[in-house]
């Protein structure tokens, strides 16, 4: 958050990057944080944290639907690398979000896997509904929660209490302020 703080304030560092710590992190890696994000191209998280090599072990996906790869890959960071916070990374203006909201309102099918996300979106559309405000970004907001809540039920991240050194949050990216607001705890 420290990070984000310099890069919405546009004083970003640009840490670990340099050639020397490039070359210490050959011998092994130790991120500090797993983030959970979308494929979104306005959304790079290690721009978004001003950090560089080493720091995030990111996973993306649309909207980030969680499937078998994405779990697995959230599974190993945890085992493999003791990485003790997790962060679902969801943002302002999703396109995933959005296509599932027409897909909806519609009743038009999507082609192929397009589906899959879109039904994996559909309940945070289904949760956001009838909220006040804005309906698309109520809608990813719920998809934030929705997406830490269902990590929180997987037996290694959630709920044995040999398991409480994970730490998981839900966080939404602003694209106008470039500011990361933790939306979920
Ligand atoms: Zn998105």
């Amino acid at each position: 958050m420290t990070g984000n703080q310099r890069f919405s304030n546009v004083m970003s560092k640009f840490p670990h990057q340099a050639r020397e710590w490039r070359l210490r992190q050959a011998s092994g890696q130790s991120p500090f944080a797993i983030i959970f994000s979308c494929v979104d191209s306005r959304v790079p998280p290690e721009l978004v944290f001003d950090r560089g090599i080493g720091d995030l072990f990111v996973i993306r996906t649309a909207g980030h639907v969680i499937d078998n790869a994405a779990l697995g890959s959230i599974e190993f960071g945890v085992e493999e690398l003791h990485i003790p916070l997790i962060m679902v990374l969801g943002h302002q203006s999703c396109g995933a979000v959005a296509a599932t909201i027409a897909a909806l309102d519609q009743h038009t099918p999507t082609p192929d896997q397009i589906n899959s996300l879109v039904a994996a979106i559909t309940p945070a559309v289904e949760q956001a509904r009838g909220q006040t405000g804005d309906r698309l970004d109520n809608a990813v907001r719920a998809n934030i929660a929705l997406t830490v809540e269902r990590l929180r039920t997987v037996p290694l991240l959630g709920e044995a209490p040999e398991q409480q050194r994970v730490k998981l949050v839900g966080a939404r990216y602003d694209l106008h302020t470039g500011g990361v607001e933790v939306t979920h705890m």
